[in-house]
């Protein structure tokens, strides 16, 4: 048995790279997917068996995940689903000549529930109408994203702009790269690799919708800094019931909130907000205050509806899913 990790997932078999560094295309065992259908994501370390003779390696075993990065289905049909393991930091992409809040916010809560690091790099910095402009965005987004995570500006026209992202990246880490398509990903990843390897074209395949997805997941590596793996946007990754990864991506407002004179305070009207209190004091932007509360709204309202289809679940008698 040896102990690789998937760096390729397409629509062949995974791609396993082993300590020694040789890639060997995997089966899994037929005792690892019977049932559970358990299946390696990116990332995933695993251990194969390498028959003699045969050209596909077996997936025996896939190791305890460090971090997961997950696809929810809101209307909860299906269950939540693993993209991604084993990674130190997600990476938000957004183009700063049309960065999108409300999306924002919502990646930075799908981004601090897998519990790493986070950074926004705002990309396209060429397209913006000026560079006091640029800035201006940029502070808006420090605003929204908090004091713990980065937020870099970048463009493809300044391959020096990228040194910044390329620090973040440390030898032996993996980045999670995420964003809606366009966004510049691929561009971003291309200049961060230089010419010294070659990313290789993203396999598309249109999905019921029409719509183009990409289907193709590498772990690419950055020279001299670790490596790091293209994600599709937030649709289609549900991010819903992400209560805690609310709390996590506004932790300076949770414990603020502590100090409110009320319990179930909302901040918003009531006496004694330690929230609305740090606002006027220019200690939170009130910008991140109206997110934290966009988001709030929306998760009350969501699970408001879930558990009103479940009630009309039960009441035409349908059995309930055991849990
Ligand atoms: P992805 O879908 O997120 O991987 O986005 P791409 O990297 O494919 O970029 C989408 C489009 O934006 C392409 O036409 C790129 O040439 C363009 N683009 C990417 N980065 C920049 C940039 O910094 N400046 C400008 N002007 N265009 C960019
Ligand atoms: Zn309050």
């Amino acid at each position: 048995m040896v102990e690789g990790q998937v760096v390729k997932l397409d629509r062949g078999f995974p791609l396993v790279r082993t300590q020694e560094g040789d890639e060997l295309r995997c089966k899994h065992a037929t005792a690892l997917v019977k049932g559970e259908k358990v299946r390696a994501v990116i990332g995933d370390k695993v251990l194969i068996d390498v028959p003699e003779g045969h050209d596909k390696a077996i997936i025996a075993e896939i190791l305890p995940r460090d971090t997961v990065f997950v696809r929810k289905d809101p209307t909860e049909r299906a269950l939540p689903q693993v993209l991604a393991a084993n990674f130190d930091r997600v990476i938000v992409a957004q183009p700063i000549s049309d960065v999108n809040m409300r999306r924002l916010e919502r990646e930075l809560v799908l981004a601090h529930e897998t519990g790493v690091e986070v950074a926004v790099v705002l990309t396209k910095a060429d397209l913006a109408a000026s560079d006091e402009d640029a800035e201006r965005i940029a502070e808006e987004v420090r605003g929204l994203v908090g004091a713990n995570d980065t937020v870099l500006v970048v463009s493809a026209e300044e391959p020096e702009s990228i040194a910044a992202v390329r620090e973040l990246m440390a030898p032996k880490t993996t980045t999670v790269l995420i964003g809606k398509s366009g966004v510049g990903k691929s561009s971003l990843v291309n200049l961060l690799v230089g010419d010294e390897v070659q990313a290789t074209a993203e396999v598309r395949e249109v999905d019921g919708k029409g719509r183009h997805t990409t289907v193709s997941r590498e772990m690419i590596d950055v020279p001299g800094g670790g490596c790091v793996v293209d994600m599709p946007g937030v649709r289609g990754l549900g991010l819903w019931d992400a209560e805690s990864g609310i709390e996590a991506a506004f932790s300076d407002i949770e414990e603020l909130a502590e100090q409110c004179k009320f319990r179930d305070c909302r901040h918003e009207e009531e006496p004694g907000c330690a929230v609305r209190r740090a606002v006027e004091a220019g200690e939170l932007s009130p910008v991140r205050l109206d997110s934290y509360h966009a988001l709030r709204t929306e998760t009350a309202e969501i699970k408001e509806r879930r558990e009103e289809a479940s009630r009309i679940r039960s009441r035409r008698g349908h059995p309930r899913r055991r849990t």
